[in-house]
């Protein structure tokens, strides 16, 4: 059976607040049909806070709008991320939003469940206390796109922000490690200072070194290099995304059936994940928001409502060629994004096939 995906538009058709996406936000949550499932219960909000000057992330009106349709309905609300330390400097705070705002695994980062999985080196999933010990989750994603697996949206939200750095490394470790030209080098230290992790730099003989067991294998530093004297040693970027599916498999098995609810906010729509700290120009026009309890149909269904034939050109670095081949995200990243909807739907999480209906 074809799945569901609820729809709102940034469209307008009249110069009217509630024709706009916020009105229709608020619309589009009460045709989610969550007051029976949520009431009286702890709901968790897993949602990327960003970082630094990004100002791209789901702007706080819209979490708001969200928190105050959760409480109405008499559900106990939290909202948590991998790290809050940044959310209150910008724009996600306790007094606006009026629910506590906590860590996924506590202040000390080691609340944790484990569970033990076998995928080449992912090995151990921590499920985050504080997203285990909630009855409902609701993954409210930003979609954009994404280094290591082309596009970033509910999966990622939940694979790499409802675990431990442990998990985190385990699963970037899937891609391989960093394989440095040190004839290519010109030393101009880019590299190191897009770290955000201190697990780069050069010895005292001016050698590149990376700690691996700091570096999340990213990619940042791979990136910037201006003379590509970095590069991943393997080609593995299909496992990273099947651990992404494994990951995400493990963390929902903990919520009862009909507990969890997906929302994709289509909105700046940037080359790169929110973890970078900063935000480039959109990569294509706003679209709106989905909605969905089903995340493969909700993942297919912003991948297919991104069209390369709607590409922004300043979305993209100057200068920079795209590939000929694929949707958007694997032409700007090289990356299959698929593949980890194929992974999650292997595992019964959900199917490809759905129909929209368009909450105005
Ligand atoms: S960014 Fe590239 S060129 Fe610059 S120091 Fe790092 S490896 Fe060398
Ligand atoms: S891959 Fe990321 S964490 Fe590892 S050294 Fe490079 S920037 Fe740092």
């Amino acid at each position: 059976m074809d799945s569901r995906i609820l729809f709102s538009s940034v469209n307008y058709d009249r110069y009217d607040a509630d024709a706009t996406l916020p009105a229709k936000f608020g619309r589009l949550v009460d045709r989610m049909g969550m007051r029976e499932t949520v009431k009286d219960k702890w709901t968790v909000i897993k949602m990327h806070v960003g970082r630094a000057i990004g100002y791209t992330t789901i702007p706080p009106l819209f979490v708001k709008i969200l928190v105050d349709k959760l409480k109405s309905y008499g559900s106990k609300v939290y909202i948590t991320d991998q790290s809050i330390d940044e959310a209150r400097a910008r724009g996600f705070n306790e007094d606006f939003l009026g629910v506590p705002l906590v860590p996924a695994c506590g202040v000390t980062g080691k609340y944790f469940y484990k569970r033990e999985v076998s995928f080449k080196g992912l090995k151990n999933i921590d499920v985050a206390g504080n997203i285990q010990d909630a009855e409902v989750i609701i993954d409210l994603s930003h979609v954009k796109g994404h280094g290591a697996c082309g596009y970033a949206g509910a999966c990622k939200n939940i694979a790499m922000g409802c675990v431990t750095d442990r998990t985190r490394h385990q699963i970037h470790g899937l891609e391989g490690g960093i394989e440095w030209d040190e004839e290519a080098c010109t030393h101009c230290e880019l590299c190191v200072n897009s770290c955000n992790h201190s697990a780069n730099r050069f010895d005292e003989n001016g050698i590149y070194r990376v700690f691996y067991h700091h570096c999340t294998l990213c990619q940042h530093c791979v990136k910037v290099c201006p003379v590509s004297a970095m590069r991943m040693t393997a080609n593995a970027y299909r496992d990273f995304q099947t651990g992404m599916a494994i990951c995400t498999e493990e963390v929902l098995k903990v919520f009862k059936p009909g507990h969890v609810f997906f929302i994709n906010f289509l909105l700046n729509i940037t080359a790169l994940c929110d973890c970078w700290g900063f935000s480039t120009p959109s990569l294509v026009p706003d679209i709106g928001v989905m909605a969905s309890n089903d995340i493969v149909a909700i993942e297919k269904a912003c991948l297919d409502a991104i069209k390369v034939e709607n590409l922004i050109p300043s979305g993209v670095p100057q200068g920079l060629e795209l590939g000929g081949e694929g949707h958007l995200m694997e032409r700007l990243h090289g990356k299959n994004p698929f593949i980890q909807l194929e992974e999650l739907e292997k595992r019964g999480l959900g199917t490809r096939k759905y129909y929209i209906e368009e909450v105005r």
